[in-house]
């Protein structure tokens, strides 16, 4: 099964990735970890991203999608994908559907903007293996450490500024795909719960749907 998870920033769509993919056993694709990644690594495109990442603006279209498509054509995805965080924008989805990719459902989780704003400051990520956690929500079984052993850091991209203009890009450029996948009938939208596991059991409902 080949899948998409919109959603705002911070709606919880790396915690719903890896539900999924605990439950099909699909890998969970994420072009935000994967720009950190090569961040980290220093890789051009890594250091071309930094500064659009920090400013909470979107890496290119061409960037992406070039990444995008590298790691789609590997073995893990042959069986089928979760795509956490990308398309971003409609021309990344005109270039997934120009890839020949059928994807078969988009789960769209919807959470307030204060709602956002409120749980992106509790946000805590592994610095190794880029696992989400939140300070109330979804607490490590120990303080600051993720359950890989690595440890647990605010993102940059996480403060309260850069949460505000990630939120307006994301209304600008991304909610406009729920229109596009709605026209293609694909489309569920799951409202994000207060507890992580009631939106997890509403998530899986509607791939079920
Ligand atoms: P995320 O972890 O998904 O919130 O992504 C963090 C940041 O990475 C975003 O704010 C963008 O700067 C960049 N990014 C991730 N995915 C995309 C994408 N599909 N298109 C453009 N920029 C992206």
């Amino acid at each position: 099964m080949n899948l998409i998870l919109l959603g705002a920033p911070g709606a919880g769509k790396g915690t719903q990735a890896e539900v999924i993919c605990e439950h099909l056993h699909i890998p969970a694709v994420s072009t935000g970890n994967m720009i950190r990644e090569a961040l980290k690594n220093g890789t051009e495109m890594g250091l071309r991203a930094k500064s659009f990442m920090e400013e909470g603006k979107l890496v290119p279209d061409e960037v992406v999608i070039g990444i995008i498509k590298e790691r789609l054509q590997q073995d893990d995805c042959k069986n089928g994908f979760i795509l956490d965080g990308f398309p971003r924008t409609i021309p990344q989805a005109e270039a997934l559907d120009n890839m020949g990719i059928v994807i078969d459902k988009v789960i769209d989780i919807e959470v307030p903007d204060e709602k956002i704003v409120e749980r992106m400051s509790g946000r805590r990520v592994c610095e190794a293996c880029g696992a989400s956690y939140h300070l109330l929500y979804k607490k490590p079984e120990k303080e600051g450490v993720c359950k890989c052993g690595g440890t647990l850091v605010q993102r940059k991209d996480d403060h309260p500024d850069t949460v505000k203009e990630r939120l307006k890009v994301y209304h600008e450029q991304t909610e406009p795909l729920k229109a596009y996948y709605e026209k293609q009938g694909k489309l569920s939208i799951v409202t994000g719960q207060e507890d992580v596991a009631d939106t997890s059991r509403l998530t899986l409902e509607a791939l079920k749907a």
